[in-house]
């Protein structure tokens, strides 16, 4: 389905609405009257002001939420079928208006149209998945020592606050919200400061979808303000952040120091992706290339350490460099277009430092490098070989269309190397000897591992990080644990002769 004309829509009460704070089912100001800018990165122009929440408009969305979660209150009597009927609502809502929702985030974020109508249509299986659980989420009775009859709840948490980042505002937006809301708890978000637009439409989409004021609330704003008085806030019980390990080290520590606050972080990686010299090359190849590049290489789980086996090494970077050539940069609302600008000038700046980085360690820039436009943030598909560990490169996150490959030997050198980094979010191995597939996804200490595909995911299988990549697990089954609390009932039984 083709984009649409925004500047159409522009004058719309509906899009005037998407640029304002969402509480108790209402657009509001924000309490301090100030405004931030969004832009559009494709051009760096501004699309329009949208209203800053801070710590004041937190306190507010915080309130209703209080109220909503009250005993007794229609949120908290409904049953638990009703809340997967609602969430069912919101699934149909977003495939309804994907195509208005993609072309918006295409302007907000920068991603290409294809790939963010595509996302909408992810988040609604997301939405359908957690719709299917809200019934089905309950606990165990147990045989205790004695005449008691012994059972458990599962129980919402309660107050959630949830920081997401930029890179899939959508996705990110219902990851977080759809468990939540099956398992009954009430929302607080803060979208990230670059890309509010397209959460604050799925408000009006709530809204109409029939969930009750105050359930879910959205105050968009900065990280230090608004971010930081959600995971400071005395009455939000658990919060859930993905972005960077840094700012997810300061949310953990803010989330101890206030109240213990139940958290699951989602954080970065440098993901290692193992080519073996048996793998099917030019599958190999074009694999490794999208899982480093998919989303201007903005993804948490980017397969960003492609390791290659000595004896097919040369081969192997003389296509990757040959297949980056063919990568189709340009207006994101061409459909042809694979990879449009990163999401902001901080970000663009970023990635450029660490292109320059990587020549001055000694790699080798075998095509791309710098940008791709006189004007947006765009930057050209960037392939180095002959990376070595110690470099900043290996180690660090460049969340940019920047391939680095590597050579190792054998099994037992590549897993330590692969190990030896403090993210363990995802990892992927290319082979068709289903022993060294085994050995290599039973040794990587990596969240999930993927054998001869990369970045398959799903809203059924979970998704998370070992080590300094995060805490806890989102989608399937796993994620929903995350949202309920487990409250133990003992009941004592009166017994004929006592
Ligand atoms: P970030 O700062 O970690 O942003 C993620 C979210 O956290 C945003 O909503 C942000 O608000 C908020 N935040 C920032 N400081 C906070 C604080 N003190 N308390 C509470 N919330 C806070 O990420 P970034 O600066 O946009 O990007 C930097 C790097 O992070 C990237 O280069 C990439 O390596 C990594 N990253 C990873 C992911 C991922 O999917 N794991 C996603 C995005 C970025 P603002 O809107 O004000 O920033
Ligand atoms: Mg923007």
């Amino acid at each position: 389905m083709k984009p649409i004309s925004l500047s159409f829509q522009w004058t719309s009460l509906l899009h005037f609405l998407t640029r304002m704070i969402f509480i108790n089912n209402e657009f509001v100001n924000s309490v301090s009257g100030k405004v931030f800018p969004t832009i559009n990165p494709a051009t760096g122009e501004k699309i329009c002001d949208v209203q800053e929440g801070d710590k004041a408009d937190v306190d507010k969305a915080v309130a209703a939420a209080k109220e909503a979660f009250k005993l007794g209150s229609p949120w908290r009597r409904m049953d638990a079928s009703k809340r997967g009927k609602l969430l069912m609502k919101f699934a149909t809502l977003l495939e309804r208006d994907a195509q208005y929702l993609g072309s918006l985030e295409t302007l907000d974020n920068g991603k290409p149209y294809t790939q963010a109508f595509g996302e909408c249509y992810f988040s609604s299986d997301v939405v359908n998945y957690y719709a299917g659980w809200a019934d089905k989420i309950h606990g165990k009775t147990i045989p205790i020592n004695g005449d008691y009859l012994c059972y458990t709840k599962h129980e919402p948490v309660g107050i959630c606050g949830q920081i997401i980042p930029w890179n899939y505002p959508v996705p990110m937006f219902v990851w977080k919200i759809a468990p939540a809301l099956a398992a009954g708890n009430v929302i607080v978000v803060k979208p990230a400061e670059q890309t509010p637009l397209t959460a604050l439409y799925c408000c009006a989409l709530l809204k109409e979808a029939g969930f009750p004021p105050g359930v879910v609330n959205i105050v968009p704003g900065y990280g230090p303000t608004a971010g930081a008085a959600i995971s400071n806030h005395l009455d939000i019980n658990k919060v859930a952040f993905t972005g960077s390990t840094e700012v997810g080290q300061i949310i953990m520590q803010a989330a101890g120091a206030s109240n213990v606050k139940r958290t699951t972080l989602e954080l970065g990686g440098k993901s290692p992706n193992v080519i073996f010299e048996d793998a099917d090359l030019d599958t190999a190849v074009a694999a490794a290339q999208e899982a480093v590049m998919t989303n201007a290489g903005q993804c948490c789980v980017a397969g960003s350490r492609t390791f290659v086996q000595e004896s097919i090494y040369d081969e192997f970077v003389k296509r990757t460099i040959e297949k980056a050539a063919t990568r189709k940069v340009g207006d994101p609302y061409d459909t042809a277009t694979e990879q449009g600008p990163q999401v902001d000038e901080e970000q663009f700046n970023k990635i450029l430092g660490m292109i320059e980085s990587g020549k001055k360690e000694g790699a080798k820039l075998n095509c791309g490098g710098s940008k791709a436009a006189d004007k947006g943030y765009f930057i050209q598909p960037t392939v180095f070989s002959d990376v070595t560990d110690n470099m900043k490169i290996a180690k660090e996150e460049i969340f940019g269309p920047v391939q680095q490959i590597f050579k190792f030997k054998d099994m037992d050198e590549v897993l330590e190397r692969a190990n030896s980094t403090t993210y363990g979010l995802g990892a992927a191995v290319f082979t068709n000897d289903i022993n060294k597939a085994m050995m290599f996804s039973q040794g990587v200490q990596a969240g999930t591992v993927w054998i001869n595909c990369y970045n398959v995911v799903s809203a059924q299988a979970p998704f998370g990080g070992f080590k300094m990549s995060g805490l806890g697990r989102e989608l399937g089954e796993y994620g929903i644990t995350q949202y309920y609390e487990v409250k133990n009932v003992v009941v004592k039984i009166p017994q004929k002769n006592s």
